[in-house]
């Protein structure tokens, strides 16, 4: 299908290379103009099948220029690396409570269900439309996009990759994960300051042109593996009807019968894929969008005001320490009618003033779709232990927001439709955070904590955690936010 740019009625582009090029050359982000139709016949029919067939068919309807056979070798070996069959299972809390458990992939974080995908996209892409230029992909990363897509294009031919993760931003495990990663076109550095800091610092090298003609020179393009690539999104909508399907299979719901969807939410991709798959025509009542301290996103749907001119927060979830979140960029494309000088306008305050404030009707259609709140750190230490000790069930720092986010929600609203959280790292991404929330005492040493939280938990241990321990450091390299881009001449030379 054709995409449009959020900032250019006239930039447009087929899907395909969408997800070459990353972002419109204007800097507006790729969106359908007419969301592709989901029946109930469809949703029915899902229920027989696999999670990479089901994948397959999703994806075909924004990449119909791809064969079904092509899309069904794509999700086949993109999610072959997870540890279960099922890829995206759903864990029952309550009747009415489930968590769909996002967090069985090689880098046990949510990203991967996207990130394993877009690689072999590009790959097809780049082959149909024949273009034979090397891709240079740039990542700033918080701290779990970072090593998902150094996994993701590891040894993918004709590409390279280049993260930077913020010095004292991600947590020691995710540091470990990205500084031993192997792989010879793969790079990754740390750059003083915080992810803001880091995702400036590449925006700022997509816009050099100097540079961008010395790319030129070389046959090299620049592309992004964050979330503002469409080649992301797009997977991301699959195990939301996924999951939508596994509760028509367990009888949890009938057809058609809407759910909510509570979503830990940072960049604003995750719970867009859930709006777009709304916009199908998925049955959802509500998406609930659950913040940490760093509360942007709540202050915005409960004023309608987005204002970035705030104190940043390092919080026990770092992957959703963000100000900026970049893809809501496209639910303003979709709340303001589809205009792009009025998203333009919004955005250009953002980048002038830090602010930008809807009017009352459009704050108005937001509440239709999206509610929000936000979890304090107190408050997610306390959803890890009580969903512990009432369920058996170990959660992560991030999922522990939503979780609080979604108790809070039923205290407020009374509503008692079926919701699922969606859960977006493995618990032993964050074993000290995790020890700290059961009251257990914490240790040094990364790998004692994950022994310490299975003795207690019996969660098990994912494989790739002990894997870690004997692994070299590869990747040492510490950046001042000056030093990105000659960082990366030293790669291209
Ligand atoms: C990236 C991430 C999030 C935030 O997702 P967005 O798509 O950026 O909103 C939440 N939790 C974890 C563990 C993540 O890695």
């Amino acid at each position: 299908m054709i995409l449009y740019s959020t900032r250019d009625k006239n930039s447009c582009l087929d899907a395909l290379l969408a997800v070459v090029s990353g972002i419109s050359p204007e800097g507006g982000l790729f969106v359908p103009k007419t969301f592709p139709k989901l029946t109930q016949d469809e949703i029915l029919n899902y229920c027989n099948l696999t999670y990479p067939q089901l994948c397959a068919l999703v994806l075909n309807k924004f990449f119909d220029e791809l064969s079904i056979d092509e899309l069904n070798d794509i999700t086949a070996a993109a999610y072959k690396k997870f540890d279960t069959n099922e890829v995206a299972p759903l864990h029952k809390l309550t009747d009415s409570e489930y968590v769909l458990e996002l967090i069985h992939g090689p880098t046990i974080a949510f990203k991967d269900m996207a990130l394993q995908v877009l690689p072999r996209l590009l790959l097809i892409a780049k082959d149909k439309k024949n273009i034979d230029e090397i891709t240079l992909v740039l990542v700033a990363t918080s701290g779990d996009t970072g090593k998902a897509a150094l996994d993701g294009f590891a040894d993918v031919p004709n590409t390279k990759i280049v993260v930077f993760y913020p010095n004292d931003g991600v947590s020691e495990f995710q540091k470990l994960q990205m500084v031993t990663q192997e792989g010879k076109n793969t790079f990754t550095a740390s750059v003083k300051g915080n992810f803001d800091d880091a995702q400036t610092g590449v925006k700022n090298i997509f816009a050099n042109k100097d540079f961008e003609a010395l790319l030129k020179s070389k046959n090299i393009k620049l592309s992004s593996a964050n979330s503002i690539n469409f080649g992301r999104l797009a997977p991301q909508v699959a195990y939301y009807i996924s999951a939508y399907v596994n509760l028509v299979k367990y009888g949890a719901i009938n057809i058609g019968e809407k759910i909510n969807f509570t979503v830990p939410t940072g960049n604003f991709g995750n719970i867009l894929a859930a709006y777009y798959a709304k916009k199908m025509g998925l049955p959802i009542n509500k998406l609930i969008c659950a913040s940490n301290r760093n509360n942007v996103l709540t202050d915005f749907f409960s004023t309608g005001k987005y204002s970035a001119n705030r104190e940043f927060f390092k919080t026990i979830s770092p992957s959703m320490d963000i100000l900026i979140s970049s893809n809501l960029e496209r639910l303003l494309f979709e709340i303001l009618d589809q205009d792009c000088e009025e998203t333009q306008m919004l955005i250009l305050n953002l980048k002038n003033n830090g602010e930008y404030e809807l009017g009352k009707d459009k704050q108005e259609v937001l509440k239709q779709d999206f509610f929000a709140l936000f979890a304090s750190e107190e408050e997610t230490n306390s959803a890890i232990k009580s969903t512990f000790e009432k369920y058996g069930y170990l959660i992560d720092p991030h999922t522990a927001v939503a979780q609080f986010v979604y108790e809070e929600y039923i205290k407020k609203t009374n509503d008692k439709t079926v919701n699922v959280v969606v859960s977006t790292a493995s618990p032993y991404k964050f074993c000290s955070d995790v020890l700290n929330a059961l009251n257990l005492p914490v240790s040094s040493d990364i790998f004692e904590c994950a022994e310490r939280l299975n003795n207690y938990t019996k969660a098990k241990i994912p494989e790739c955690v002990m894997d870690l321990k004997g692994k070299k450091i590869i990747h040492t390299d510490n950046l001042e936010k000056q030093q990105m881009l000659e960082y990366i001449e030293s790669i291209i030379k």
